[in-house]
C-alpha cells in the first residue's frame, strides 16, 4: 500500500518496543474547484484539483491503551468522540471487530476549518497508521471506502498523491502534471464552516466553467496563470471582505496565480521562484502582518507532488 503517511520513513515514525507510531498529517490546497451540480440528498457534485502541501500536523498513535482518547494542542478542536480522528480509530476498530483502543496525540499546526482539510487528514493518518500497526487488513481502496463514511477529503489523503477528484470528492485520479511550486499560505485568522459556504451557492452564479473552457489542464497541464479558479471563492469573499484584500496583497507580490482554498478561509498564492516567494512572505509578515493584521498567519510550503 503506498500513501503520504507510511510510505517513506520521512513521514512516519514507528517505535516498535514502546507502541507508538508518529504520522505527519499534510494540509491540502485546492488548485481547480468547480461546482458542477447538487445530488438528491443535498451534497454537491465538484469536479477539483487538489495537492498536498508541506504544512503538517503531527499525529502520534500510541496501541494498546484500553480505550480511544484524543489530545489536541489546539484549543478550538473538540477531543471527545466528535473528533475526526476519534470517529477514524473507533470505525476501524469497529470494521475490525477488535476490542482495543488508542490513545491519539494531534500536534495542530494546521489552521482549523481554514479550508486546509485538517480534520480530514488527521482521519485519514489514523485509518492508515491503524492498518500498518495491524498488518494490513485492508487495501488501499478498502481504507479509502472507509474514509468516505467520515468526510468527503479524506479518500484524498489516504490516496496521497495530487489528483483530479469528481464526484463528492471521492472519485480519485492521479495527476502527474504540475511542477514544484512555492506555496504561500495566509490564513486570516478566522474560521468558516463549509456547510453555510455551500448552503449560500448559486449554482447559476458559478464561474469556473465559463472562464477556464471546462478542464483544460486535464490533458495540457496545470499553468498557475491560467487554471486557477474556486466557485467558493466568491461565496465566502461577500460575507469576508479580508479574501479579496489578501488576495490583492498576494498578487502585489508577483505570485503566478492567487486562490482561496476550499471553502475558505486560507488563501494561497503560488510561486515557481523559491527566493521570490521567501521574499514575499518576508515582506508580507513585516508590513501587513506586523502593523495590521497579527490575526493573521502566514506560512510557506512546498506542493507535494
Ligand atoms: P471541511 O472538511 O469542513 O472543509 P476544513 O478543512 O475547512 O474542513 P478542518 O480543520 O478539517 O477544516 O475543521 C473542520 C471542523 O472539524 C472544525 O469545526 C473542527 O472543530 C472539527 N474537527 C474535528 N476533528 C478535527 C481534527 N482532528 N482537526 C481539525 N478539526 C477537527
Amino acid at each position: 500500500m503506498q500513501n503520504r503517511f507510511t510510505e517513506d520513513s520521512e513521514n512516519a515514525d514507528y517505535d516498535g518496543d514502546k507502541n507508538i507510531m508518529e504520522l505527519l498529517s499534510p494540509a491540502k490546497i485546492n488548485l481547480f474547484l468547480q461546482v458542477t451540480g447538487k445530488r438528491q440528498d443535498g451534497y454537491h457534485e465538484l469536479l477539483m484539483l487538489m495537492c498536498c502541501v508541506s504544512l503538517y500536523d503531527t499525529v502520534s498513535l500510541e496501541f494498546g491503551a484500553e480505550n480511544i482518547t484524543v489530545s489536541c494542542t489546539a484549543a478550538d478542536v473538540p477531543e471527545d468522540e466528535s473528533n475526526l480522528a476519534h470517529r477514524a480509530a473507533s470505525l476501524f476498530l469497529k470494521t475490525l471487530n477488535r476490542c482495543e483502543g488508542v490513545n491519539i496525540c494531534i500536534e495542530k499546526r494546521i489552521p482549523v476549518a481554514a479550508g486546509l482539510g485538517g480534520g480530514s487528514s488527521n482521519a485519514a493518518a489514523v485509518l492508515t497508521g491503524m492498518n500498518q500497526h495491524c498488518g494490513n487488513p485492508f487495501s488501499q481502496s478498502e481504507l479509502m471506502d472507509l474514509g468516505l463514511s467520515l468526510g468527503a477529503d479524506v479518500p484524498f489523503f489516504i490516496f496521497g498523491k495530487p489528483a483530479l477528484a469528481s464526484g463528492i470528492g471521492e472519485k480519485l485520479e492521479a495527476y502527474k502534471k504540475i511542477k514544484p511550486l512555492k506555496v504561500l499560505l495566509i490564513y486570516p485568522g478566522f474560521a468558516v464552516s463549509t456547510a453555510e459556504v455551500y448552503k449560500k451557492i448559486n449554482l447559476r452564479l458559478t464561474n469556473c466553467k465559463k472562464e477556464l473552457k471546462s478542464f483544460r489542464f486535464k490533458e495540457g497541464g496545470f499553468e498557475a496563470d491560467k487554471d486557477m479558479c474556486n466557485d467558493l471563492e466568491t461565496v465566502t469573499a461577500s460575507q469576508y471582505p479580508e479574501i479579496t484584500e489578501i488576495k490583492a496583497l498576494i498578487w502585489d507580490q508577483g505570485a503566478e496565480g492567487v486562490l482561496m482554498s476550499g471553502s475558505g478561509s486560507t488563501v494561497f498564492g503560488l510561486f515557481s521562484d523559491a527566493d521570490a516567494a521567501e521574499l514575499a512572505r518576508q515582506s508580507l509578515q513585516k508590513g501587513n502582518i506586523a502593523l495590521r493584521n497579527s490575526r493573521w498567519k502566514i506560512f510557506l510550503a512546498d506542493l507535494l507532488i
